[in-house]
C-alpha cells in the first residue's frame, strides 16, 4: 500500500521576482512574459511519485498583491512544512528582501521541535547574466547557509533552468524531516499519512503524472 503526504509549500519574495512563474514552469511547464498580478492568495498542485512507497502530493502557495507589505499573515504560513524564496537577480532590492522574508516565514511557522521549516533561496531570471543585467551579489552559498537555507539555486522560469532540481532539494529536505516525524511517532509501514490535516481538496488544481523525481542539476557558479 502505498502512503500518501500532502506538502503545503510557500513560494514568498518580493513583488515581480518569478514566484508566480517559477510555479506555472514547473507545475504546467509554460512561462509567459506578461506580467499579470492575480490579487490573493493561489496555490497550485503536483503529484510526484516520489519512491516506491510514497506520492506527494506537493502544494505550491502563491502569494500576489501582498508581497509589497513584506509579510504575511499566519493564516497563510500556518501548517506550511517548507518554502522557496525568490528574488530576482537583476533586483538588488529583492536580495535585500530575503532576510525579511526568511524572518517572516521563521517567526509564523516552525516544525514541531521549534526548529525552522526547510527553505530553498531562488536567484531567479539568471538567464539575464549574459545580457550583463545582474548587478554583484554576494556569494550565495555562503549567505545561504549562514541564514539557514538547506540550499540555493540560480534559477530562470523562463529558460527552465534549475527549477525542478531546487524544489527537488525542498522536497527531499522535507521528506527527511517528515520520516525523522514518522519514524519518531512509529507510523506503522504502508500508513495514509495526510498532512496538514485540513481538505484542500475543492481547491486543489493543476496536474498529476509526474514520472518521478528529476535528477539534480548542477548549479551555475558551483
Ligand atoms: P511574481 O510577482 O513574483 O509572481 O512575478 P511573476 O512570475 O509575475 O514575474 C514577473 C515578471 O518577470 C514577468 O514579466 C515574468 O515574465 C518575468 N520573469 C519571471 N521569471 C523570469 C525569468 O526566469 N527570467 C526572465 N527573463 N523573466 C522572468
Ligand atoms: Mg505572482
Amino acid at each position: 500500500m502505498q502512503r500518501e503526504r500532502l506538502l503545503k509549500v510557500l513560494v514568498i519574495g518580493d513583488l515581480g521576482v518569478g514566484k508566480t512563474s517559477v510555479i506555472k514552469r514547473y507545475v504546467h511547464q509554460v512561462f509567459s512574459q506578461h506580467y499579470c498580478a492575480t490579487i490573493g492568495v493561489d496555490f497550485a498542485l503536483k503529484v510526484l511519485n516520489w519512491d516506491q512507497k510514497t506520492v506527494v502530493r506537493l502544494q505550491l502557495w502563491d502569494i500576489a498583491g501582498q508581497e509589497r507589505y513584506g509579510h504575511m499573515t499566519r493564516v497563510y504560513y500556518r501548517e506550511a512544512v517548507g518554502a522557496l524564496v525568490v528574488f530576482d537577480m537583476t533586483r538588488l532590492s529583492t536580495f535585500q528582501a530575503v532576510l525579511k522574508w526568511k524572518g517572516d516565514l521563521d517567526s509564523k511557522v516552525a516544525l514541531s521541535n521549534g526548529t525552522p521549516v526547510p527553505a530553498v533561496l531562488l536567484a531567479n531570471k539568471c538567464d539575464q547574466r549574459s545580457h550583463g543585467l545582474c548587478p554583484k551579489l554576494p556569494k550565495l552559498e555562503k549567505f545561504s547557509k549562514q541564514y539557514g537555507f538547506v540550499g540555493w539555486y540560480e534559477t530562470s522560469a523562463k529558460d527552465n533552468t534549475n527549477i525542478d532540481a531546487a524544489i527537488t532539494c525542498l522536497v527531499k529536505n522535507i521528506m527527511t524531516v517528515e520520516d525523522e516525524r514518522a519514524a519518531a511517532n512509529s507510523e506503522p509501514e504502508g500508513s495514509v499519512l495526510v498532512l496538514p490535516r485540513f481538505d484542500y481538496s475543492a481547491k486543489e488544481k493543476g496536474l498529476s503524472g509526474c514520472s518521478g523525481c528529476p535528477s539534480l542539476q548542477p548549479r551555475d557558479g558551483d
